[in-house]
């Protein structure tokens, strides 16, 4: 049986991770600190003699008993909300935690898949975003945490890979969304449905017309699953290419939810890309991937799990103040 490891496993990609590697006959250890995890996301897996979890913050020493094949490293925060709250462990887990990581990898002879994000490409000025392009980074701005210890991390990949001849891979994910994404933290598509599910207006910011391209979680996680069974150590997009103006997708909204809502504009935060959209020619041609699955299925079954949260999940809900975004 092959054993993989997962950090952030109590995550939003961590835990639909675990269950596919479970689904696909692995044993998995499932890790996280539970900082911005939710235990809710895993509880289903605890019976299992498959699946085993540690509360552990992988900025420390990593141990994990036993012969290992494979390691996923998905802990971090991961919201603009989240890297405003608690920058220095962003940058830590992006680090220190890689560090460690990669080290466990050597030792145990084990292959690393490393999550890196859309964000090493900054605010792009090449568009839509080819693995080649460089990036257009502010290292001091809000994202800067973020997006710097994402850009070292894959640094610090590549030095392994190509110094100590690890076998490395490294997904530059974009946006993603489906159920179990947190509800508070803070990114476009929770606070939307959190707002038309309490009956509040629908807050874009800037003048919307700023875009993503939003990819389904069940089509990243095949993309990743790819990935890590190929043999291409190269950092590889994968994300949805289908790109809306953030305006639209409010109004996609309204009409998906049903609700006579309203968009009301708040100030665009500092550093907010204008433009985002994955080129996916790698990811076609080297692993035989593409999303399956439109924005209207996706945002559907999105929808259906908001919906199904308790009330008081809803009520407890922080909402994301655009000043709280500018101002930490
Ligand atoms: N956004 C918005 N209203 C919100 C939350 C986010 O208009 O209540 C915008 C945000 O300014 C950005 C886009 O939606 O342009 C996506 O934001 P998100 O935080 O989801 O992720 P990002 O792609 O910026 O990391």
């Amino acid at each position: 049986m092959k054993r993989i490891l997962i950090t952030g496993a109590a995550g939003f990609l961590g835990s639909h991770l675990c269950d596919r590697f479970i689904a696909e006959g692995y044993y998995v250890y499932g890790m996280d600190n539970l900082i911005t995890g939710d235990l809710k996301n895993i509880e289903h897996l605890f019976k299992l003699d498959t699946f085993e979890f540690y509360h552990h913050d992988v900025t420390k020493f990593v141990h994990v008993p036993g012969k290992l094949d494979y390691i996923l490293h998905f802990a971090s925060p991961a919201s603009p909300i989240d890297y405003l709250k608690i920058p220095i462990q962003t940058l830590k887990v992006g680090a220190l935690g890689t560090h460690n990581l990669l080290g466990l990898a050597k030792d145990k002879g084990a292959r690393i898949l490393i999550a890196s994000t859309s964000e090493v490409y900054g605010d792009p000025q090449v568009h839509p975003q080819t693995e080649e392009y460089y990036g257009n980074v502010n290292t001091i701005g809000p994202r800067g945490v973020y997006d710097e210890a994402k850009r070292f991390q894959e640094s610090i990949t590549m030095a392994y890979h190509r110094f100590h001849g690890l076998e490395t891979r490294i997904v530059r994910i974009f946006n993603t969304y489906g159920p179990r994404m947190r509800l508070n933290d803070g990114r476009v598509i929770p606070a939307f449905m959190g707002q038309a599910l309490r009956g509040e207006d629908l807050t874009v910011f800037g003048d919307g017309l700023q875009t993503r391209s939003f990819c389904y979680v069940d089509d990243q996680i095949e993309g990743i699953y790819r990935l890590l069974l190929s043999d291409y150590s190269l950092p590889i997009n994968i994300g949805n290419p289908h790109e809306i103006t953030i305006k639209d997708f409010a109004e996609e909204i309204i009409k998906l939810t049903g609700t006579d809502q309203k968009i009301i504009y708040k100030p665009l935060p500092k550093d907010d890309p204008l433009q985002r959209q994955p080129d996916i020619s790698k990811a076609k041609e080297i692993l035989g991937w593409e999303p399956k699955v439109g924005r209207e299925e996706g945002m559907k079954k999105t929808y259906d799990y908001f919906r199904m949260l308790s009330k008081e999940d809803l009520e407890k809900t922080e909402h994301r103040d655009f000043t709280t975004r500018n101002k930490p």
